[in-house]
Protein backbone atom coordinates (compact mmCIF):
# COMPACT_ATOMS: atom_id res chain seq x y z
CA UNK A 1 0.00 0.00 0.00
CA UNK A 2 1.35 3.17 -1.27
CA UNK A 3 1.78 5.96 1.15
CA UNK A 4 1.48 9.69 0.42
CA UNK A 5 3.33 12.61 2.93
CA UNK A 6 2.51 15.67 1.29
CA UNK A 7 3.49 18.73 3.85
CA UNK A 8 -0.22 19.13 3.83
CA UNK A 9 -3.63 17.44 3.73
CA UNK A 10 -4.99 15.78 0.67
CA UNK A 11 -7.80 18.60 0.21
CA UNK A 12 -10.13 15.80 -1.78
CA UNK A 13 -10.01 13.39 0.34
CA UNK A 14 -12.40 13.04 3.89
CA UNK A 15 -9.86 13.73 7.17
CA UNK A 16 -9.83 10.71 10.04
CA UNK A 17 -8.14 10.92 13.34
CA UNK A 18 -5.79 8.35 15.50
CA UNK A 19 -6.13 9.27 18.79
CA UNK A 20 -4.10 7.84 21.25
CA UNK A 21 -3.85 7.19 25.30
CA UNK A 22 -1.20 5.85 26.72
CA UNK A 23 -0.41 2.55 25.44
CA UNK A 24 -3.67 2.63 23.85
CA UNK A 25 -5.66 3.64 20.76
CA UNK A 26 -9.15 4.75 20.25
CA UNK A 27 -11.03 3.82 17.35
CA UNK A 28 -14.98 4.45 16.48
CA UNK A 29 -16.66 0.98 14.92
CA UNK A 30 -13.20 -0.71 14.46
CA UNK A 31 -11.58 2.60 12.24
CA UNK A 32 -10.03 5.81 12.22
CA UNK A 33 -12.24 8.32 13.98
CA UNK A 34 -13.99 10.73 12.40
CA UNK A 35 -13.71 13.79 14.78
CA UNK A 36 -11.30 14.55 17.02
CA UNK A 37 -11.88 14.14 20.82
CA UNK A 38 -13.25 17.49 22.49
CA UNK A 39 -10.05 17.88 24.06
CA UNK A 40 -6.65 17.01 22.62
CA UNK A 41 -2.92 17.74 22.28
CA UNK A 42 -2.00 19.73 18.81
CA UNK A 43 -2.94 17.45 16.14
CA UNK A 44 0.03 15.93 13.51
CA UNK A 45 -0.51 15.55 9.94
CA UNK A 46 0.80 12.01 9.29
CA UNK A 47 0.00 11.96 5.66
CA UNK A 48 -2.55 9.80 3.63
CA UNK A 49 -3.29 6.98 1.38
CA UNK A 50 -4.97 8.19 -1.55
CA UNK A 51 -8.19 7.25 0.52
CA UNK A 52 -8.37 9.51 3.08
CA UNK A 53 -5.75 11.86 5.35
CA UNK A 54 -4.71 10.73 8.92
CA UNK A 55 -4.17 12.90 11.81
CA UNK A 56 -2.96 12.04 15.14
CA UNK A 57 -3.57 13.64 18.59
CA UNK A 58 -3.61 12.88 22.16
CA UNK A 59 -6.40 12.34 24.25
CA UNK A 60 -7.05 14.63 27.48
CA UNK A 61 -10.11 13.86 29.22
CA UNK A 62 -12.18 11.43 28.12
CA UNK A 63 -13.21 9.88 25.15
CA UNK A 64 -16.63 9.80 23.35
CA UNK A 65 -18.91 6.83 24.79
CA UNK A 66 -19.11 5.29 21.10
CA UNK A 67 -15.41 4.78 20.92
CA UNK A 68 -13.73 1.67 21.86
CA UNK A 69 -10.26 1.53 23.08
CA UNK A 70 -7.66 -0.95 21.88
CA UNK A 71 -4.08 -1.89 21.90
CA UNK A 72 -1.68 -0.94 18.92
CA UNK A 73 -1.24 -4.61 18.30
CA UNK A 74 -5.18 -5.29 18.20
CA UNK A 75 -5.88 -2.11 16.11
CA UNK A 76 -2.84 -2.90 13.49
CA UNK A 77 -4.66 -6.75 13.09
CA UNK A 78 -8.08 -5.45 13.25
CA UNK A 79 -7.94 -2.32 11.42
CA UNK A 80 -8.33 -2.49 6.83
CA UNK A 81 -4.85 -3.22 5.25
CA UNK A 82 -5.39 0.21 3.54
CA UNK A 83 -4.76 2.06 7.17
CA UNK A 84 -2.21 -0.13 8.47
CA UNK A 85 1.38 1.24 7.15
CA UNK A 86 -0.48 5.08 8.38
CA UNK A 87 -1.01 3.65 12.02
CA UNK A 88 2.47 2.21 11.75
CA UNK A 89 3.95 5.47 10.66
CA UNK A 90 1.61 7.12 13.02
CA UNK A 91 3.04 5.00 16.13
CA UNK A 92 6.38 5.44 15.48
CA UNK A 93 6.49 9.17 14.68
CA UNK A 94 4.71 9.57 18.44
CA UNK A 95 7.10 7.33 19.69
CA UNK A 96 9.95 9.35 17.93
CA UNK A 97 8.87 12.53 19.51
CA UNK A 98 8.53 11.59 22.85
CA UNK A 99 11.89 9.63 22.87
CA UNK A 100 13.71 12.63 21.28
CA UNK A 101 12.83 15.80 23.31
CA UNK A 102 16.56 16.91 24.53
CA UNK A 103 19.96 16.21 22.50
CA UNK A 104 21.82 13.12 23.11
CA UNK A 105 25.22 15.66 22.82
CA UNK A 106 24.49 18.29 24.73
CA UNK A 107 20.80 17.82 26.52
CA UNK A 108 19.43 20.92 25.02
CA UNK A 109 15.54 20.48 23.97
CA UNK A 110 15.35 19.62 20.14
CA UNK A 111 12.89 21.01 17.78
CA UNK A 112 10.62 19.48 15.25
CA UNK A 113 11.76 20.28 11.49
CA UNK A 114 8.88 22.11 9.16
CA UNK A 115 9.09 19.88 6.12
CA UNK A 116 10.43 16.12 6.84
CA UNK A 117 9.91 14.07 10.79
CA UNK A 118 13.56 15.02 12.18
CA UNK A 119 14.38 17.20 15.17
CA UNK A 120 17.47 18.68 15.08
CA UNK A 121 19.54 20.92 18.63
CA UNK A 122 19.99 24.72 18.03
CA UNK A 123 22.43 24.42 20.33
CA UNK A 124 25.26 21.75 18.63
CA UNK A 125 23.16 21.13 15.80
CA UNK A 126 22.79 17.24 16.11
CA UNK A 127 20.64 16.31 14.11
CA UNK A 128 17.92 13.33 14.83
CA UNK A 129 15.42 11.10 12.17
CA UNK A 130 13.16 8.43 13.72
CA UNK A 131 15.03 5.36 13.92
CA UNK A 132 14.31 2.29 11.83
CA UNK A 133 15.54 -1.06 12.61
CA UNK A 134 15.49 -3.49 9.11
CA UNK A 135 14.52 -6.71 10.34
CA UNK A 136 14.59 -10.48 7.79
CA UNK A 137 11.84 -12.56 7.47
CA UNK A 138 12.44 -15.77 5.64
CA UNK A 139 10.41 -18.93 4.49
CA UNK A 140 12.38 -21.71 3.62
CA UNK A 141 10.99 -24.54 1.14
CA UNK A 142 12.15 -27.64 0.31
CA UNK A 143 9.82 -28.94 -2.32
CA UNK A 144 6.52 -28.97 -1.25
CA UNK A 145 7.24 -28.66 2.38
CA UNK A 146 7.93 -25.13 4.26
CA UNK A 147 10.00 -25.22 7.37
CA UNK A 148 7.99 -22.74 10.23
CA UNK A 149 9.40 -21.89 13.98
CA UNK A 150 7.78 -20.68 16.98
CA UNK A 151 9.22 -18.79 19.79
CA UNK A 152 8.33 -19.10 23.47
CA UNK A 153 6.07 -16.00 23.14
CA UNK A 154 3.94 -17.14 20.62
CA UNK A 155 0.08 -18.29 20.70
CA UNK A 156 -0.33 -21.68 21.84
CA UNK A 157 0.00 -23.90 18.41
CA UNK A 158 1.17 -20.75 16.22
CA UNK A 159 4.58 -21.51 13.51
CA UNK A 160 5.69 -18.25 11.31
CA UNK A 161 8.63 -18.09 9.40
CA UNK A 162 11.94 -17.01 10.78
CA UNK A 163 12.76 -13.41 11.48
CA UNK A 164 15.65 -11.57 13.36
CA UNK A 165 17.05 -8.02 12.84
CA UNK A 166 19.74 -6.96 10.66
CA UNK A 167 23.26 -6.62 12.02
CA UNK A 168 25.64 -3.74 11.34
CA UNK A 169 27.62 -4.01 8.48
CA UNK A 170 25.76 -6.91 7.24
CA UNK A 171 23.87 -6.91 4.24
CA UNK A 172 20.16 -8.47 4.05
CA UNK A 173 21.13 -11.95 2.08
CA UNK A 174 23.96 -12.52 4.77
CA UNK A 175 21.48 -12.04 7.32
CA UNK A 176 18.87 -14.16 5.96
CA UNK A 177 21.70 -16.83 5.76
CA UNK A 178 23.36 -16.10 9.03
CA UNK A 179 19.72 -16.43 11.39
CA UNK A 180 18.46 -19.40 9.46
CA UNK A 181 22.09 -21.20 10.36
CA UNK A 182 21.73 -19.72 14.32
CA UNK A 183 17.87 -20.22 14.67
CA UNK A 184 17.22 -23.83 13.10
CA UNK A 185 20.89 -24.77 12.00
CA UNK A 186 20.19 -25.50 8.29
CA UNK A 187 21.57 -24.22 5.71
CA UNK A 188 19.81 -22.45 2.78
CA UNK A 189 20.19 -20.92 -0.61
CA UNK A 190 18.95 -18.16 -3.12
CA UNK A 191 17.20 -16.25 -0.71
CA UNK A 192 15.07 -13.48 -2.86
CA UNK A 193 13.33 -10.52 -1.50
CA UNK A 194 9.78 -10.55 -2.16
CA UNK A 195 8.03 -7.49 0.03
CA UNK A 196 8.42 -5.39 3.22
CA UNK A 197 6.09 -3.97 6.06
CA UNK A 198 6.65 -0.97 8.47
CA UNK A 199 6.19 -2.61 11.73
CA UNK A 200 6.22 -0.51 14.69
CA UNK A 201 7.17 -2.58 17.12
CA UNK A 202 9.11 -0.29 17.93
CA UNK A 203 10.46 0.73 15.47
CA UNK A 204 10.74 -2.56 12.73
CA UNK A 205 10.97 -2.50 9.05
CA UNK A 206 10.57 -5.91 7.88
CA UNK A 207 12.02 -7.26 4.69
CA UNK A 208 10.52 -11.00 3.67
CA UNK A 209 12.68 -13.28 1.61
CA UNK A 210 12.04 -16.76 0.14
CA UNK A 211 15.07 -19.24 -0.03
CA UNK A 212 15.44 -22.72 -1.09
CA UNK A 213 16.69 -25.75 1.52
CA UNK A 214 20.17 -26.74 0.89
CA UNK A 215 21.33 -28.93 3.43
CA UNK A 216 21.31 -29.71 7.45
CA UNK A 217 19.04 -31.16 10.26
CA UNK A 218 16.97 -28.89 12.23
CA UNK A 219 18.22 -27.69 16.11
CA UNK A 220 16.36 -25.46 17.26
CA UNK A 221 18.28 -22.31 18.94
CA UNK A 222 17.98 -22.58 22.65
CA UNK A 223 16.28 -20.02 24.32
CA UNK A 224 14.49 -18.42 21.10
CA UNK A 225 12.99 -21.46 19.05
CA UNK A 226 10.88 -23.66 21.09
CA UNK A 227 10.20 -25.51 18.25
CA UNK A 228 10.83 -25.88 14.52
CA UNK A 229 9.30 -28.55 11.91
CA UNK A 230 8.72 -29.02 7.79
CA UNK A 231 5.35 -28.89 7.28
CA UNK A 232 3.22 -29.63 3.58
CA UNK A 233 1.74 -27.28 2.44
CA UNK A 234 -1.06 -28.35 2.33
CA UNK A 235 -0.64 -29.16 6.41
CA UNK A 236 0.32 -25.93 7.90
CA UNK A 237 0.05 -25.29 11.82
CA UNK A 238 -1.86 -22.42 12.83
CA UNK A 239 -0.07 -19.34 11.08
CA UNK A 240 -0.25 -15.28 12.06
CA UNK A 241 -3.47 -13.76 11.11
CA UNK A 242 -4.61 -10.72 9.21
CA UNK A 243 -2.35 -8.09 7.22
CA UNK A 244 1.26 -8.82 8.72
CA UNK A 245 3.69 -9.81 6.60
CA UNK A 246 4.81 -13.07 8.10
CA UNK A 247 0.87 -13.86 7.40
CA UNK A 248 1.39 -12.57 3.89
CA UNK A 249 5.00 -14.09 3.41
CA UNK A 250 3.73 -17.55 4.09
CA UNK A 251 0.44 -17.61 1.14
CA UNK A 252 3.08 -15.55 -1.26
CA UNK A 253 5.64 -18.70 -0.78
CA UNK A 254 2.34 -21.10 -1.01
CA UNK A 255 1.26 -19.60 -3.85
CA UNK A 256 4.89 -20.09 -5.55
CA UNK A 257 5.17 -23.68 -4.73
CA UNK A 258 1.62 -24.77 -6.46
CA UNK A 259 2.68 -22.63 -9.31
CA UNK A 260 6.02 -24.55 -9.21
CA UNK A 261 4.09 -28.07 -9.08
CA UNK A 262 1.51 -27.12 -11.75
CA UNK A 263 4.50 -26.67 -14.29
ZN1 LIG B 1 22.91 19.43 21.00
Amino acid sequence: MTLFLPDTPAPELDNYWCVFDGQQLWLEDGRFCHQPPAQHTAPRYIGHNGKFNLFSTELIGSAPAHWQCHSLRQSLQGLPASAVALLARAAQLRRFEQSHRFCGACAQPLQAHQHDSGRSCPSCGELYYPRLSPAMMVTISRGRQLLLARGPQFTPGMYSALAGFVEPGETLEACVVRETAEEVGVRIHTPRYVGSQSWPFPHSLMLAFTAEYADGDIVPQAGEIEDAAWFDIDDLPLTPPGHSIAHWLIQHTIMEIRQREAR
